[in-house]
C-alpha cells in the first residue's frame, strides 16, 4: 500500500497558537477524506466521565489535550521517523455521548466510531474521557479488524488493573472495562499485558482475577526490576498479532501528571514512560486510547501536554512499522 501523508498547516504562516485546535494540528477527517481516503488513523475525542469512581472532570480531557497538542511536532527523534510523511492522520471530532449513562455512551461511541474512515484500514485512536470509553473503542476496533474467533492482544498502561466485576452495583464503569472486554470476547486475557500497577489496593486479592485469567501483570516494582525483559518476552510471544494499546495517564506519577481522577503516587516519570513506549517498536498496533486526563486538576497543563505526547509516541510506533 502506498504511503499516504498528512498535510500540516505551515507554522511559518499559521503559527501553532493560531487556528482551530485539532489533535496535533492534523486536518479534520471531513477535510481530508475526499482527496486522501482512507486515512491511516482517525483520532477522536470522547468527552465522557460518567464512569468514574472518584473525581469527575475527564469529560474536559479532549479539549484540553487538543489545545496542549498544538506544540507536538511530527518528527520522532529517537525512532528517526517523520510520522506525517508516512501516514495520513486526521481528527474526526468528538464522538456522541450520553452523559447520564455509561452503557449507552459505550454503545453510541462504538456505533459512531465503527463508521469512521475505511473500516478495514483506518485505525482508531480515542482520547478520553474516563477509562470506560476504552471499551467502546476496543469494540469498534475488534469489529472492524479483529479475527472473530479470538480477542485482541492488549497492552495496558495503568496504575490500576480495571478488572473488578462491579462497583456500587454497576458493571459498566472505569474499573471494570477489561473484565467486560473479556466477557465480550474482544480482548484475550492470555495475551494482555498490564504495566505499572501500583498499590495500595482495596484488598490483597484485587489482582487475582486478572492473574487467574492469564493476564501478565507487571507492577511498577516489577517494571523497575526486570520490566524490559518481561516486555520483550511478551512481544516475542504476540509477534505480529493485532494489538491494542490502552494508556491511562494515572500510570505516570502525579508529580508529572497531576491532572487525573484517581491519582496513584509513585511510578513512571514522563521520560520513563516514553522509554517504555519506545520499547514497543515493532508491535502491530491496530487501535489505541489515551484516557483519564482531568484538566481541572492540571493547573499548568502538564498532564494534557504529556497526554498529547503519549499520542505522538503511539502514532510513531505505527509510523516506524510502516518504514521498515
Ligand atoms: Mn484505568
Ligand atoms: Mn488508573
Amino acid at each position: 500500500m502506498p504511503n499516504r501523508k498528512t498535510v500540516l498547516p505551515n507554522a511559518r504562516q499559521f503559527p501553532r497558537f493560531a487556528g482551530i485546535p485539532t489533535f496535533c494540528r492534523y486536518p479534520r477527517l471531513e477535510d481530508v477524506e475526499p482527496q486522501n481516503q482512507p486515512v491511516d488513523w482517525a483520532l477522536y475525542g470522547v468527552p465522557y466521565d460518567g464512569g468514574v469512581t472518584y473525581r469527575p472532570g475527564a469529560r474536559f480531557g479532549p479539549r484540553a489535550i487538543r489545545d496542549a497538542s498544538q506544540y507536538v511536532k511530527p518528527h520522532h527523534l529517537e525512532h528517526d521517523v517523520t510520522i506525517t510523511d508516512v501516514m495520513s492522520l486526521a481528527d474526526a471530532g468528538d464522538a456522541p455521548t450520553r452523559p447520564y449513562s455509561c452503557r449507552e455512551t459505550q454503545d453510541a461511541v462504538c456505533e459512531w466510531a465503527e463508521q469512521l474512515g475505511e473500516p478495514s484500514s483506518t485505525k482508531l485512536l480515542a482520547v478520553g474521557g474516563d477509562h470506560s470509553i476504552a471499551l467502546a473503542n476496543l469494540r469498534a476496533t475488534w469489529r472492524r479488524r479483529g479475527s472473530p474467533d479470538k480477542g485482541l492482544a492488549l497492552i495496558h498502561f495503568d496504575s490500576h488493573i480495571d478488572t473488578v466485576d462491579e462497583i456500587w452495583g454497576e458493571t459498566h464503569q472505569h474499573g471494570s472495562v477489561f473484565r467486560r472486554a473479556f466477557d465480550e470476547g474482544i480482548v484475550d486475557p492470555q495475551r494482555m499485558l498490564s504495566i505499572g500497577v501500583k498499590g495500595p489496593l482495596n484488598r490483597s486479592d484485587d489482582l487475582h482475577y486478572a492473574i487467574d485469567r492469564g493476564v501478565r501483570v507487571v507492577t511498577y516494582a516489577d517494571w523497575e526490576a526486570d520490566g524490559e525483559a518481561r516486555l520483550q518476552d511478551y512481544l516475542s510471544e504476540i509477534a505480529a498479532d493485532e494489538c491494542y494499546l490502552t494508556f491511562d495517564i494515572d500510570v505516570v506519577d502525579p508529580a508529572f501528571a497531576p491532572g487525573t481522577g484517581t491519582p496513584s503516587v509513585g511510578g513512571f516519570s514522563s521520560s520513563g514512560v516514553f522509554e517504555a513506549l519506545r520499547m514497543l517498536a515493532g508491535v502491530n498496533l491496530v487501535g489505541a486510547d489515551v484516557v483519564e486526563v482531568l484538566p481541572d486538576r492540571d493547573p499548568s497543563g502538564i498532564t494534557s501536554l504529556l497526554a498529547s505526547h503519549v499520542i505522538f509516541e503511539i502514532l510513531s510506533l505505527d509510523a516506524l512499522r510502516r518504514t521498515v
